[in-house]
């Protein structure tokens, strides 16, 4: 029987790179992943690392403005390339939605304040910043600076940082029992191995609840089923990252929705977003609907892309707290079970949050409160 400091549990960007931070303070920790590394939503997603879309109060607003320094020498850091590199953003504004337009000036003007400039383009500037874009039906587009990654990479580099500061990470290993002492977490079972762990610290994502649940704690994470898929590689045909700008008005509370987006990455090939349904199951499926759906509005936006070919396709969920703000903190029904889910803008704000939960998982003092993504918030005090 192995003893650890901490035991965190998922391998996606929270827990892996949380991981890192805890074995380069110099902690004994053993990560465990229940598939492979990057096996779920991290690996699914497009690898944007956004500035402009996430909410606009001043910890997001730290987090996105940080978060982008840190990218600056992150892959120096953990010794390996992530294809990291910065890229513009379009998101398109259609004809008739002055509401949005309206809503995007003054989010610019609240961006700007903090150093991250957003643009306001007419559908004529529109046309010159992506010149293969149909811009019939568009009235411009909001363009901002982002990053693009390579999300398997991303993941990669945090494990084998991770390593080289002592982490133990076990892949195929779900962990299936968490054991309580009176208010104490004081091991987890994975593979039929009991693990003693001082603390533990579930990072799994949708399927955080399923994990805490192990532990007797229910936690409000809800999640959508969102569909993607890659192209073969293309000639470079895009200059900048196309979203829509009414993403989350087109797909809250719908049974389905599709909003599409898509990427360039350095490799040539584009990864498209998202078809999203409402579930309650967590699954893996693609579509006829989500993929024809995504690929038509793709090339009525991209009409040179009529002839590229889909190379594979995948559907993972996406979690989320009801007040859709992350849920990040110690559960108040245990003295020592950590949890982290949710976050917004993910890959832009890893670098520092990671850094930051990894400081309160060890006690130590953190330079910023993060009482707001705190569990506390969803339960009564006893
Ligand atoms: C199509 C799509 C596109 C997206 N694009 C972007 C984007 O461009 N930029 C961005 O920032 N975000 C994007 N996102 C969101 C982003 O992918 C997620 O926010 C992020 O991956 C969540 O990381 P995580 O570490 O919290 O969870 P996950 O990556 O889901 O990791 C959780 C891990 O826990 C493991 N696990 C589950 N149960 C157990 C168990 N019992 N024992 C051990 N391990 C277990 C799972 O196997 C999984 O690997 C996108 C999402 C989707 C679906």
């Amino acid at each position: 029987m192995s003893a650890y400091d901490v035991v965190v549990i998922g391998g996606g960007f929270l827990g892996l790179s949380t991981a890192y931070h805890l074995g380069k303070a110099g902690a004994k920790v053993l990560l465990l992943e229940a598939r492979d590394i990057a096996s779920g939503t991290s690996g699914a997603c497009s690898g944007r690392a956004q500035v402009s879309e996430g909410h606009l109060d001043a910890l997001n607003i730290r987090l996105i403005v940080e978060g982008m320094e840190r990218f600056n020498t992150l892959e120096e850091e953990l010794g390996l390339g992530f294809e990291w590199h910065r890229v513009g953003c379009l998101c398109l504004i259609k004809e008739g939605q002055q509401h949005l337009w309206n809503a995007w000036n003054e989010r610019a003007a609240v961006l700007g304040k903090a150093g991250i400039e957003v643009e306001m383009l007419d559908a004529h500037s529109v046309k010159e910043a992506e010149p293969h874009l149909n811009i019939n039906g568009l009235m411009g587009a909001a363009l901002s600076t982002e990053g693009l990654l390579n999300p398997f990479l991303f993941c990669w580099a945090y494990a084998c940082a991770a390593q080289r500061y002592g982490v133990v990470l076990r892949a195929h290993c779900p962990v299936t029992d968490i054991q309580i002492a009176g208010r104490q977490v004081v091991g987890v079972t994975a593979n039929g191995e009991r693990f003693v762990c001082g603390k533990a610290a579930v990072m799994c994502g949708a399927w955080t609840p399923q994990v805490t649940r192990l532990a007797g704690v229910d936690v409000p994470i809800k999640h959508t089923h969102a569909e993607a898929y890659i192209s073969e590689a293309l000639p470079p045909l895009l200059r900048n990252t196309i979203a829509l700008a009414d993403f989350y008005e087109t797909i809250h509370g719908k049974p389905r929705a599709i909003s599409v987006g898509v990427s360039q990455h350095e490799n040539g090939t584009l990864v498209v977003t998202e078809a999203v349904t409402m579930c309650e199951e967590i699954h893996g499926w693609v579509s006829a609907w989500g993929l024809g759906g995504m690929a038509s509005d793709l090339i009525r936006f991209f009409p040179v892309l009529g002839r590229s070919r889909m190379l594979r396709s995948w559907g993972r969920p996406t979690s989320f707290a009801p007040d859709e703000e992350p849920l990040i903190g110690w559960l108040p029904q245990l003295d020592n079970l950590y949890v982290a889910s949710s976050m917004v803008e993910t890959i832009t704000a890893v670098p520092l949050i990671s850094e930051w939960m990894a400081k309160d998982i060890l006690g130590e003092e953190l330079p910023v409160s993060l009482d707001i993504f705190s569990p506390a918030r969803f339960y009564q005090p006893a």
